[in-house]
C-alpha cells in the first residue's frame, strides 16, 4: 500500500533541514499501528497535541513523527499506541531538540476478559444460540476496530429452571435505578467477570439492554446481534455521544455506542482510549486487565493535554475519514 502523501512531505521537510525525523517504533504490532503523538515543534516550539500516524506492518514497525522538542507542562511528551488486535498503550517519549531522536512504544497483547450470560427467558437452546451469536459480533467488531479486547472462558448458563425468577426479573423496568442487586442474588453472580442477564423485556421491550456500568447487562429476548456490543461499551466506561436522532458531524448510527440503531459497527480511537484508560471501565475496577499500565480520566468528550477528543480518529470509519 502507498504511503499517504504527508508522510513524504515530513521527511522532505526534515531532509531539507538537514536533520533527521524522530521516530517511534512500535513493538508487538500484528497487523498495523497507529500513533497518537505529543511534543512540541523543534524549529518554533509550536505544542503538538495528539498528532496521528499510521503504518501497516508486523512486528516493529517505525513511524517517523517529524520534528519535535519537549513541550513544558501540563502539555505532555509522550504518545499512545493503536493497532489490530492490539491493546493501546502509552509511553512517555523525552524529545531532544537536536533531531533524529529514536524511541520505542510496545503495543499490549489482546486483553482476555471472561463473561457469563445467564439464560432466564428461554426457550434455552434459541437464546443459548442468540447470546453466542452476540458475543461473536462483539469480539469481530472489537478486532476489526483495534480495540484490544477479545472474550475468553465465554459461559453461558441455563436460568430458564430457577424457582426464584418472577415477573419483575423477566421484565426489568427503572432505567439505572432497576434492582440489580436482584439479578446477582436470585439468579446468579460470577464474580471477577461481567454478568450479563438474558430476559424477556428491557423497559417494556424486547429489543433493549441496559448496563449498570459495571459487572451487570440486562438483554431483551429480541435484541439485535449488535447491541451486547455497545452495552459492552458501557461496562466500559463509555456514554453515548449524543441522544437518538440525525447524525452529527462526528456520529451516526454507524458507531457502536449510538443510541438507537441496529448497525453498529465502529469504535474511535478516542473511544478505545478512553475505555482502556478510564479508572472507571471494567477493563480496570472489575478485571484489572491492565496492571502497571497509567489510567486517564477521560469522562468528557473534549480534547485535552491527557485524552484525545471522543471523535479521534486514526483510521476511517465507514463514512467518516481519519480526522
Ligand atoms: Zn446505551
Amino acid at each position: 500500500m502507498a504511503r499517504p502523501p504527508w508522510r513524504a512531505h515530513t521527511c522532505l521537510a526534515a531532509l531539507l533541514a538537514l536533520a533527521a525525523c524522530d521516530t517511534v517504533t512500535a513493538r508487538n504490532v500484528s497487523l498495523d499501528a497507529g500513533l497518537l503523538v505529543d511534543g512540541a515543534e523543534s524549529s518554533d516550539g509550536t505544542i503538538v497535541n495528539d498528532r496521528g500516524r499510521t503504518r501497516e506492518g508486523s512486528g516493529e514497525v517505525e513511524l517517523n513523527v517529524g520534528r519535535l522538542a519537549s513541550a513544558a507542562a501540563p502539555n505532555r511528551n509522550e504518545a499512545v499506541g493503536f493497532g489490530q488486535n492490539r491493546a493501546p498503550r502509552r509511553a512517555d517519549l523525552p524529545w531532544t531538540s537536536g533531531g533524529g531522536d529514536r524511541f520505542f512504544l510496545s503495543l499490549g497483547d489482546q486483553l482476555r476478559l471472561p463473561a457469563t450470560v445467564w439464560i432466564v427467558q428461554g426457550p434455552f437452546p434459541a437464546q443459548r444460540d442468540h447470546a453466542f451469536i452476540a458475543a461473536l459480533n462483539a469480539v469481530v467488531i472489537w478486532s476489526r476496530e483495534r480495540m484490544g479486547t477479545m472474550l475468553t472462558d465465554f459461559q453461558i448458563k441455563d436460568a430458564t429452571a430457577d424457582p426464584d425468577i418472577d415477573n419483575a426479573l423477566l421484565n426489568s423496568t427503572g432505567g439505572d435505578n432497576r434492582n440489580w442487586n436482584d439479578f446477582s442474588t436470585k439468579i446468579g453472580f460470577d464474580a471477577k467477570r461481567i454478568n450479563i442477564y438474558w430476559i424477556n423485556t428491557v423497559e417494556g421491550s424486547t429489543t433493549t439492554g441496559w448496563s449498570d456500568f459495571g459487572a451487570r447487562i440486562v438483554m431483551g429476548k429480541d435484541t439485535g446481534d449488535e447491541l451486547l456490543v455497545h452495552e459492552l461499551g458501557h461496562a466500559f466506561s463509555l456514554q453515548h455521544p449524543q441522544g437518538c436522532g440525525g447524525s452529527t458531524a462526528q456520529f451516526d448510527p454507524t458507531n457502536v455506542m449510538w443510541p438507537c440503531s441496529d448497525s453498529r459497527a465502529f469504535l474511535t480511537e478516542g473511544q478505545i482510549f478512553r475505555g482502556h484508560f478510564n479508572p472507571a471501565s471494567t477493563i480496570n475496577s472489575l478485571y484489572g486487565a491492565r496492571p502497571d499500565q497509567p489510567t486517564a480520566g477521560c469522562q468528557g468528550a473534549g480534547q485535552t493535554a491527557e485524552c484525545p477528543a471522543l471523535e479521534r480518529r486514526l483510521w476511517a470509519d465507514g463514512g467518516y475519514p481519519a480526522n
